[in-house]
């Protein structure tokens, strides 16, 4: 492998084929502000382009700096955040932008060190940050630079055990300029290229100097541990109307979802919960069930519903008709969208 002909050619290929993304420079253009390269990366985690995109673009009009951001209300960006899953990112967004406020004066930090230490930022965020927003020599490696880097090399040790392998040889093509182009590049070329299935190495830069390719099956690459099922729980969520309006609270601030507007609902666990954790004791009728996975495990939701008269404590009363503004999760949006469907038969 011809090491340093990759970053060359990779970079040649990058300024006439990159992705024009709102949180990127125009080519020619100043390196971005370190907010939107942060905001982009923490959205971007598990998650896709085009979801992250319209999130991007309110965040940044609704809180266009950091400041912006640490001083904003709570509640407002849990809801904000809404759809977009993974909410601890949400609650570490805010905490970190509080951070930057009261440890950094409003500024990001341009190193890894110290970037690292700030809440929700791990090594890829802080490299990202540094070689994108700071146009400094960093080691960025994602999921797709990671695809790329065990194809160029043919490296067959499994992940996740090869990772640190597999930084190293990132490291060994990341060029001391253009380090942020380098990591945009690989990024790009990991997404539209070198894909997960059928890469399209007749269309790539880097084909010359691929190893995989060479062998005749790219797409083998990288090699993965076999995976352990996630395990399975069940629960209930409760749907409680009352003249048009549905009940809804505010789940702790700390865990699953913690923060976020919610319907309530009984324990999670193995077994069927049956009405355990209901609200009151009522008449419930069965709407079916919806499903979600989460990181470590996958969920099977029963949605019971019942008219209630009474007040009940906490929480508030919503308009049905303006759900969708709740700002809920997928998942309780999911098991709002069956029980007004179940409502609507009814009717
Ligand atoms: S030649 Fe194919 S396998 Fe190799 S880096 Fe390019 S797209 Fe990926």
């Amino acid at each position: 492998m011809r090491v340093d002909a990759v970053a060359e050619n990779l970079l040649i290929w990058y300024d006439a084929h990159r992705r024009r993304l709102p949180w990127r420079a125009e080519p020619g253009a100043p390196a971005p502000d370190p907010y939107r390269v942060w905001l982009s990366e923490i959205m971007l985690q598990q998650t896709t382009v085009a979801a992250v995109k319209p999130y991007f673009d309110r965040f940044t009009t609704c809180w266009p700096t950091v400041t912006d951001l640490a001083f904003a209300d709570e509640a407002e960006v849990m809801s904000s955040w809404a759809g977009l899953g993974y909410y601890a990112r949400a609650r570490n967004l805010i905490a970190c932008a509080r951070a930057v406020m009261r440890d950094h004066g409003g500024s990001f930090p341009n190193n890894e060190e110290e970037l690292r230490s700030l809440p929700g930022i791990g090594e890829y965020t802080a490299a990202a940050i540094v070689a994108i927003a700071f146009g400094r020599r960093a080691v960025v490696v994602d999921a797709n630079v990671e695809r790329v880097a065990s194809r160029l090399f043919a490296f067959a040790e499994p992940l996740p055990a090869a990772r640190p392998a597999l930084r190293r040889l990132v490291d060994r093509i990341t060029p001391n300029e253009r380090a942020g182009d380098f990591a945009q590049a690989m990024m790009d070329l990991g997404s539209g290229i070198c894909t997960v299935r059928s890469p399209k190495c007749m269309l790539c830069a880097l084909s010359s100097d691929c190893a995989a390719l060479v062998q005749g099956s790219p797409e083998t690459y990288p090699m993965k541990a076999a995976r352990r099922a996630k395990p399975r729980r069940r629960g209930t969520v409760y749907w409680i109307e009352r003249d048009d309006h549905v009940w809804l609270i505010r789940r702790p601030g700390k865990g699953l979802l913690g923060g976020m507007r919610a319907l309530p609902s009984g324990p999670w666990t193995d077994e069927d919960p049956g009405v355990a954790g209901a609200p009151m004791p009522a008449c419930w009728s069965d709407a079916g069930t919806v499903s979600h996975v989460f990181t470590h495990f996958a969920l099977d939701l029963r949605v019971l519903t019942t008219r209630w008269t009474a007040d009940v404590a906490g929480g508030e009363w919503w308009p049905i008709d303006q759900i969708e503004q709740a700002g809920l999760p997928t998942l309780f949006a999911r098991a709002a969208s069956r029980a007004i469907a179940d409502r609507e038969q009814e009717r």
